[in-house]
């Protein structure tokens, strides 16, 4: 596409969206309609394959200002993923990520306009995925649909597990209007004649005896009449407080039980039918090469159990080197560390890593601290937050890598079958064990004044307890090691 022919059409796409923007719900007014037109008058000729779990893959961008700060935060992006996974589920849709999350910085991006916005997409779209923007401020929206990108605009504070924005724009990807398409921009006034009303939109407005239901407004008869482009709260039967009447004078109630409707989120809680075939004839129509069968990895059945290091002893505060029993199919854990347990205020690590151990930085000697993990994987985020754990800090910084106990180590971190190397800078002879988690000796010996000693970490990945007791000294000390 030319310039002057890609900023035409750019124009007409937002044209709309300035004005739908006093909404603050939703920037998306522009949906594929043709492809939608033409999908609803040859419904027949696409196999909605019931029973077929479409997985598809997308691509998460995690904008931050240009210092990298007030990006979404991890536990919030999983959140919100889980919530749209299950809510698809009706849909028998599984979204999945391609790679990990991506982060850019760009305060322009952060808070951006719908020409900024689509230069972020045009720049970081990946192919292969559907992709998903989440930013400060998607011009002033909680969230749109861009078709000239193909790509979703997510603000942080519509997103979580409670919100339904990104199952809504999600709809308006896979080629779904909102129920009231045609009346964006425009406030229904129950005490003006709808020919008023009428005038003022672009659309067609649904009747109520569903004769223009194939033609009208979202183009689906199995969702009723709604003229509601504010955001509204549904009464007691999930419909709309505001009674509507349509040009054969016949009242109505919106449907907040719609996705697709701008009910809030506490109401809004399907797709119809309709909808769903439509969402899984545009998949396999056109996003067919990327829709998967199968997931890459297998779901995560239960959450962290307990922490290995440290078990009952206190821990180093120079040398704070945590370990804690794998979720199952986890690849990536969400730690938190606070020292407070309801995680208030800054906390002393918060960070994704992607094996189960973790070297803190140095911690203060003497205290407690709380920890909690959000285990995930590429096709898992709703594990949520393991129970909360804690340990305590030695008064005093016992052993270390500094050779105060007069033994240095080159690492507490060890790639299995690389060389544990511990060399005895002490005047005394100092006699070593490494045993494994369940106390079983695995190697011990005795190293002379001033020597070094190698031995192959020939032993499985996992976490080692280092025993020293030098010559004439009745207590052992222990260091932790870890392979990897
Ligand atoms: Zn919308």
């Amino acid at each position: 596409m030319n310039k002057f022919l890609f900023l035409f059409t750019f124009f007409c796409i937002v044209q709309f969206p300035l004005f739908a923007q006093t909404s603050s719900y939703c920037g998306t007014t522009t949906t594929d309609m043709k492809w939608l037109d033409h999908y609803v008058e040859h419904r027949e000729q696409f196999d909605p394959e019931w029973g077929v779990i479409y997985n598809i893959p997308i691509q998460v961008h995690l904008v931050a200002q240009d210092n990298g700060s007030k990006r979404m935060t991890i536990p919030n992006i999983l959140k919100t993923l889980a919530k749209l996974n299950s809510d698809m589920e009706q849909a028998e849709l599984r979204f999945f990520l391609k790679s990990d999350f991506d982060s850019l910085d760009n305060s322009t991006w952060y808070d951006h306009d719908y020409s900024q916005g689509y230069e972020m997409m045009n720049s970081n779209n990946i192919n292969g995925a559907l992709n998903i923007y989440a930013v400060g401020s998607p011009a002033g929206n909680c969230g749109y649909y861009a078709p000239s990108t193909d790509a979703i605009a997510l603000a942080i504070g519509c997103s979580g597990g409670t919100s339904s924005t990104l199952t809504h724009e999600m709809g308006h990807m896979l080629s779904l209007p909102h129920t009231f398409f045609g009346c964006e921009g425009v406030r229904y006034d129950p005490t003006e004649p709808i020919s008023t009303f009428k005038s003022k939109i672009r659309g067609t407005l649904e009747k109520v005896d569903q004769s223009n239901c194939s033609r009208a407004a979202d183009r689906f008869c199995d969702t009723d009449p709604d003229y509601l482009s504010y955001r509204w709260n549904c009464n007691r039967d999930g419909r709309s407080t505001v009674e509507l009447k349509d040009e054969n004078g016949s009242t109505f109630r919106a449907d907040g039980g719609l996705f697709m409707s701008y009910s809030n989120d506490g109401c809004a809680n399907r797709f119809s039918e309709q909808q769903i075939q439509a969402m899984r004839a545009n998949i396999n129509n056109r996003r067919s090469s990327i829709k998967k069968t199968t997931l890459p990895e297998d779901i995560i059945t239960s959450n962290v159990p307990g922490l290995i290091l440290p078990n009952s002893q206190e821990l180093d505060p120079s040398n704070a080197l945590l370990s804690w029993e794998e979720a199952p199919n986890a690849t990536r854990y969400y730690v938190h560390v606070s020292r407070r347990k309801s995680f208030g205020g800054k906390a002393v690590y918060k960070g994704v890593v992607s094996k189960n151990t973790l070297q803190l930085p140095e911690l203060l000697p003497g205290k407690k601290y709380y920890i909690r993990f959000y285990p995930y994987n590429f096709v898992s985020f709703d594990a949520g937050y393991s129970e909360t754990f804690s340990f305590n800090t030695a008064e005093i910084s016992a052993v270390n890598n500094n050779g105060t106990t007069g033994l240095q180590l080159q690492s507490n971190l060890i790639k299995s079958g690389e060389s544990i190397r511990l060399t005895n800078s002490e005047q005394v002879q100092m006699k070593i064990s490494i045993s494994d988690i369940n106390g079983h000796i695995l190697f011990k010996d005795r190293i002379r004044a001033g020597a070094t000693l190698i031995l192959p970490a020939h032993w499985s990945a996992g976490v080692y307890l280092l025993s020293v007791k030098k010559q004439n000294d009745t207590k052992s000390l222990y260091f932790p090691i870890v392979l990897y």
